[in-house]
């Protein structure tokens, strides 16, 4: 088959054409388990290749039946929707497919990436010893700050290998990754402490002083801790300002996982759910998750850029063959071939200004409220979440809240997901796509209601 970019371009318009009217015609794909899938779809790689146009059907049944997470009834991550600008910039990335790890490849983007990071790092009130990258991910983003909190802490590290006694926190509620970063950098997850929170998902800073001494007293020695804005499942905001000043006594790094809810120092009405961010020694957030950029966007800061080097910077000959040395961001990165996952971000947010992203996280932080709103005002809905979140736990009349989302996903009419806090489990809708309006989050409400209805004698209640 012929390898022609310009016929392939017109093939993908016309494929996307398809995928887009399906979207906004049936948000939800219909359910096929995967066994069902493969019967109806001919997945298998073979020793001969097809004709263009067996592919062009195969490739529009995969698009149609792809699970949607850009439709107005997609509330089941942390992302949803799509900004058009972010796309065109993600789409020229792809066709221009610079390497981030050199000047010499990267070019122009290495400015780009680095106007990002300069433009976050005076939003969030580094001063200009700042530095940071765009990592593949929050995951990712959270990696490097426990590698280079690790190697801070003992020099030796970085060449000897782990030392005895090392010990990190983090809240009961953090991301999954900071405990699977601990193994990964060979302190071990049992070396992580998880803090229990307070009763709206921070961490208790009372909790977190005490264990701090008590390890101390024990002769360990703590070093990090990743504080979250925005938790996975309330999407709470831990307290940054007085945990910087338990941080600054203790000499812990201190690392703020914004993945979720960082986005807000975009908004000077919100920004105050991240007060103490510049005392902070590293902070990332996800242009994927609330802005509508592709995944994956994630920029990674540190207060001081020295860190970023001794821990990622190594000495390549063969790859660093420019005296460019501020430009090869491969110095301070933990891949070697990175995608540009700057352009999407400099695209859009060039395109809107700081003006347009604050507008964005307005808009669904608004959305959030139409959303505590309408639960609030009808007395077959409780209300689980609390003010200022992205993030809406809920309960609907006695249905168990996990077959419910589950029900609603088999029979295609919304995916949402289910979260736990504290052993108590409920539905947890979260208003980040921004395309949404009242009107849609209205509207997610009268599908669950009108499926319940239904379905009254086929859903599983509480038992509680
Ligand atoms: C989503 C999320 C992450 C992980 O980000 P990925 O880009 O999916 O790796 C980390 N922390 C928090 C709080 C998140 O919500």
């Amino acid at each position: 088959m012929s390898n022609d970019i310009n016929k392939d371009l017109d093939r993908f318009s016309r494929l996307v054409n398809v995928f887009l009217k399906s979207e906004k015609n049936n948000p939800v794909s219909r359910f096929i388990t995967p066994s069902k899938l493969t019967e109806g779809i001919d997945v298998s790689l073979d020793y001969n290749g097809v004709s263009a146009e067996v592919l062009d059907k195969i490739l529009e049944k995969i698009m149609l039946i792809s699970p949607k997470s850009s439709s107005s009834l997609f509330f089941n991550q942390l992302y949803g929707g799509r900004h058009s600008k972010a796309v065109l910039g993600d789409l020229l990335s792809i066709i221009i497919n610079n390497s981030m790890a050199t000047f010499k490849i990267s070019g122009v983007h290495s400015l780009l990436e680095k106007e990002v990071v300069t433009r976050v790092s005076k939003l969030i009130g580094y001063d200009q010893d700042f530095g940071g990258t765009l990592p593949t991910g929050g995951s990712m983003s959270n990696f490097m700050s426990i590698v280079i909190a690790r190697d801070k802490v003992n020099k030796t590290i970085p060449q000897k290998g782990i030392v005895p006694n090392l010990v990190a926190y983090t809240s009961e509620n953090a991301h999954y990754s900071i405990s699977k970063n601990a193994s990964f950098i060979g302190l071990g997850k049992l070396n992580v402490r998880y803090i229990k929170s307070n009763n709206r998902g921070q961490i208790n800073i009372e909790e977190l002083k005490k264990q701090i001494e008590e390890d101390i007293s024990k002769g360990l020695i703590p070093f990090y801790l990743n504080a979250t804005a925005g938790t996975t499942v309330l999407g709470a905001y831990d307290n940054i300002k007085e945990l910087a000043i338990v941080c600054k006594k203790n000499k812990i790094w201190l690392h703020v996982d914004g993945a979720f809810g960082g986005t807000v120092i975009f908004s000077k009405k919100l920004k105050f759910l991240l007060d103490g961010i510049n005392q902070s020694d590293s902070f990332c957030f996800n242009a994927h998750k609330t802005l509508g950029a592709p995944i994956s966007s994630s920029i990674f800061l540190v207060k001081n850029k020295k860190y970023l080097n001794t821990s990622f910077n190594n000495d390549a000959s063969y790859l660093y063959q420019t005296e460019d040395e501020d430009y090869n961001l491969g110095q301070t990165s933990f891949e070697c071939g990175r995608k540009n996952n700057a352009l999407k971000i400099w695209t859009l947010w060039k395109s809107i200004g700081d003006k347009g992203m604050s507008e964005i996280v307005e808009h669904n932080f608004g959305l959030a409220e139409e959303a505590r709103k309408y639960i609030r005002s009808n007395k077959d809905y409780t209300l689980h979440s609390f003010e200022n979140s992205l993030s809406i736990c809920f309960n609907y009349k006695d249905y168990d809240p996990r077959d419910l989302c589950t029900k609603l996903y088999k029979h295609s009419k919304i995916m949402v997901g289910f979260g736990q806090f504290q052993n108590f489990f409920f539905i947890r809708l979260v208003t980040v796509n921004s395309q949404n309006q009242t009107l849609d989050i209205v509207n997610f409400f009268k599908v669950l209601e009108k499926f319940a209805k239904e379905n009254e004698n086929n859903i599983k209640r509480r038992s509680s």
